[in-house]
Order: C-alpha cells, then structure tokens, then sequence
C-alpha cells in the first residue's frame, strides 16, 4: 500500500529534492511555525496514496477525496521523531480544534518535550524501519496554510 506523509510549518526550507529517497534516521528538516501556526510545533498529517501538491485538511476524510490513515500516522509518533520524546499539542481529530477552527484535525500537532528550553531538539528525521520506496514527493512553502512543508511516500512491506 502507497501512502504519503506530511510534514508542516518547518522554520525553512527543507535541503530535500524532490524524487531523492530517504531512509530511517534521515535529516529532514527543522521544526518551526511557518504558514498559518501560532508557536513552534511539527504538523504531521498521512493520507493514503502519492500525492505530490498541497492539500487542504478540508479535503481529508473518510468520505473525501483523500483518505487519511490513522493506523500509518501512529507509526510516525514515536521518540526516533525528534530523536527525543515527544508530547502530543494537538491530538487526532481533536474536538476543540473543530470547534475553532470549523474544521477536522486528521492529523498530530507534535513537540519535543524540552522545546521551551532549548531548539537542540527541534530537528525532524524520517523514522520508518520496514518501509520501502521511500520518496521525497514534494518541497515548498504554502503562505495560507502549512508554511514550509515536506511531502514524502513510501509503501509498506
Ligand atoms: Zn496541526
């Protein structure tokens, strides 16, 4: 299965070209709070397919023209993230972010534990083990929504 995972609000840039691959332990870029983000914090969200633009959160869903995978998205949310651990800001379709926002969250608002203390945790690998076609789809920066994003594919074993 070819799924496509999305990493947001990077504090620039990502050194990434698209169509290079990538492997477990792979730098990927820096946590930040570019586009539409308020603190610094890595919006992860994972869809099924390639997709190689920006989509909105609008168009995920179950009903929607891209699926999201929770089960695929869990597999991100370890300490291999940050190299460090991790605490969740904003869960998976958090109620009080619909209530704001006026929209589904399919996704995880993510933080080293230590970021009020230092940014020597805030740099983001790649930390899939048994995956394989890993491929960088998509590098840019979306102004209106998720700032510096990385696109990135790989299908399961
Ligand atoms: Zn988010």
């Amino acid at each position: 299965m070819k799924y496509t995972v999305r990493y947001a609000h990077l504090e620039s840039m990502s050194h990434l070209k698209v169509g290079d691959s990538l492997k477990f332990g792979d730098f990927i870029g820096i946590m930040g709070t570019s586009g539409q983000s308020k603190f610094n914090h890595l919006h992860i969200d994972l869809i099924y397919g390639f997709v190689r633009k920006i989509i909105r959160l609008r168009e995920i869903g179950i009903l929607k023209r891209y699926k999201p995978c929770k089960t695929q998205l869990d597999y991100f949310k370890d300490e291999d993230l940050f190299k460090f651990k991790l605490v969740i800001t904003t869960q998976y379709m958090c109620k009080e972010y619909k209530k704001i926002y006026g929209k589904n969250h399919p996704a995880y608002d993510l933080v080293p534990k230590d970021r009020h203390r230092s940014k020597d945790h805030f740099k983001i690998y790649f930390n899939r083990k048994k995956v394989k076609n890993v491929e960088i789809l998509f590098v840019g920066f979306d102004q209106i929504g998720y700032g510096f994003c990385v696109l990135i594919g790989y299908e399961t074993l």
